[in-house]
């Protein structure tokens, strides 16, 4: 089997892997990375015309996070041919976060913001639809290739709403191999989603992702641990007046957070009162979560985010300084506080009142505004840019880190790969840092697994 990684491999941008079994092309998840716009954004799917590649015939998409499956339109385009393979859940997020993009890229060509035209239109993404295969978690299931054995297995991977790690079983050299792609994973249940469930060892092959790997805290301290802080942290900022904003994806983490914040309602932790601000993507999200809640692995069967009580963030600048006159919690996109999101907005107009404080919940990529403060606090700097135009700005308002991730920590991650016993491991979806320290872990957790770093581009035989 041929591996190749045709996203990014040194950090956290398009995850996209390309791996060819027996001359049948499969491509593991068509991100694209958040921070980058139009073709720079997407996975190298040139490097597929070179020598000896098949095209691909089979794409899964493990969730609907951007970067994971906003590199997608643009494969389908190239492959027409290609099928789709994903989760229900999965299908409807991927439905309408892509739309959303698609309206998103277009506004902003057309009004001058970005000087890339957009990577799609809506006809493109119907091409995308009708090449949908969807596929229950345990399902094992064909992927024809000549007559070939080669089957597909999706398990519930933890992270958030339809997300799946895949199993890939084949022939070679006339004997069985197996594949399994964490993809993003959490082993732990989060507020809404349950820990991930994970195939029967032993497997061959393991390509696992690597985001917490240079987190040394996150395995110090547990979810109950990271709740309670929260919710004391909270408490204060409300009794001094002030607001709270929560930079979170659209996707798990706002609706995690929700739910937890009505946990807190419930039992009288912080007022029933307290205003929720959130914004349009994020609530269709929510409908979803709601609409699946019977089908879909969960906690709590009956929770819908929908009876959280939400109030609808204000676009008009005067309106949003109102808001802000006393106590609230905004929960906005996006998590890492990117420029021209709502949360890098409302984080310049916080950060330079005491009273006020940014609460990072979840990961935040290097170089990020969302690192970019949580580093200005660590290095006791006076001031910070969250945005170019604005440039820096005084830094005085109360920044907190806690951990609702959708991954696993680190122990987690090497626990797994203990467990699954693979021959060889394939690090992926982590910084230089966070990848180096997994390797030395595995190889001494896992003393007959091979570690493989690949880098972007690099042809590695597995
Ligand atoms: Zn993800
Ligand atoms: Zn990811």
């Amino acid at each position: 089997m041929r591996f190749l990684t045709l996203g990014s491999s040194a950090e956290i941008g398009a995850s996209c892997h390309y791996l060819s079994v027996n001359g049948c092309g499969l491509i593991l998840d068509a991100g694209a990375d958040p921070n980058s716009e139009g073709i720079p954004s997407l996975p190298r799917y040139d490097l597929l015309r070179g020598a000896g590649s098949t095209a691909p015939r089979h794409v899964f998409i493990t969730h609907a996070h951007q970067d994971h499956v906003g590199g997608l339109p643009t494969l389908v385009d190239e492959y027409p041919g290609i099928r789709v393979c994903l989760t229900e859940a999965t299908r409807q997020l991927a439905e309408f976060m892509l739309h959303a993009s698609a309206r998103l890229q277009r506004r902003r060509f057309k009004e001058g913001e970005s000087a890339h035209p957009p990577l799609f239109d809506e006809e493109l993404l119907d091409i995308v639809s009708s090449r949908h295969s969807t596929h229950e978690y345990g399902e094992s299931f064909p992927l024809l290739h000549e007559g070939q054995r080669l089957s597909a297995q999706f398990f519930d991977a933890g992270h958030v709403l339809g997300s799946a790690g895949v199993l890939i079983r084949f022939e070679e050299d006339d004997r069985e191999r197996s594949l399994y792609y964490t993809s993003d994973t959490n082993t732990q249940p989060q507020a809404i989603i349950p820990g991930g469930a994970y195939p029967e060892p032993p497997i061959d092959i393991l390509v696992m992702e690597s985001t917490l790997g240079a987190d040394p805290q996150a395995e110090h301290s547990t979810r109950a641990d990271h709740e309670d802080a929260f919710c004391e942290a909270l408490k204060a900022v409300i009794a001094r007046g002030g607001c709270v904003l929560v930079p979170v994806f659209m996707l798990g983490r706002a609706q995690e957070v929700l739910s937890v914040i009505q946990r807190f309602k419930n039992n009288g932790l912080i007022p029933k009162d307290l205003p929720v601000y959130t914004a349009g993507g994020m609530r269709e999200v929510s409908n979803i979560y709601d609409q699946t809640r019977l089908y879909t692995p969960r906690i709590d069967q009956a929770f819908k985010v929908s009876r959280v009580r939400q109030r609808r963030f204000p676009f008009r600048h005067d309106k949003i300084l109102s808001a802000m006159q006393s106590p609230a919690i905004f929960v906005l996109a996006s998590g890492m506080m990117f420029e021209k999101t709502l949360s890098n907005r409302v984080a310049q107009l916080m950060v330079e009142e005491e009273k006020h404080a940014v609460f990072v919940v979840g990961y935040c990529k290097k170089d990020s505004p969302g690192r970019r403060i949580q580093e200005a606090l660590d290095q006791g700097l006076d001031g910070v840019v969250l945005n170019k135009e604005a440039g820096m700005q005084p830094l005085r308002c109360q920044v907190e880190r806690f951990r609702f991730s959708g991954h696993s920590n680190r122990q987690d991650l090497v626990a797994l790969a203990k467990r699954l016993h693979p021959k060889k491991t394939v690090l992926v979806h982590g910084e230089t840092a966070a990848r180096a320290w997994m390797a030395d872990a595995v190889a001494a957790a896992c003393p007959d697994t091979e570690v493989i770093l690949p880098e972007a581009g690099q042809v590695v035989e597995l």
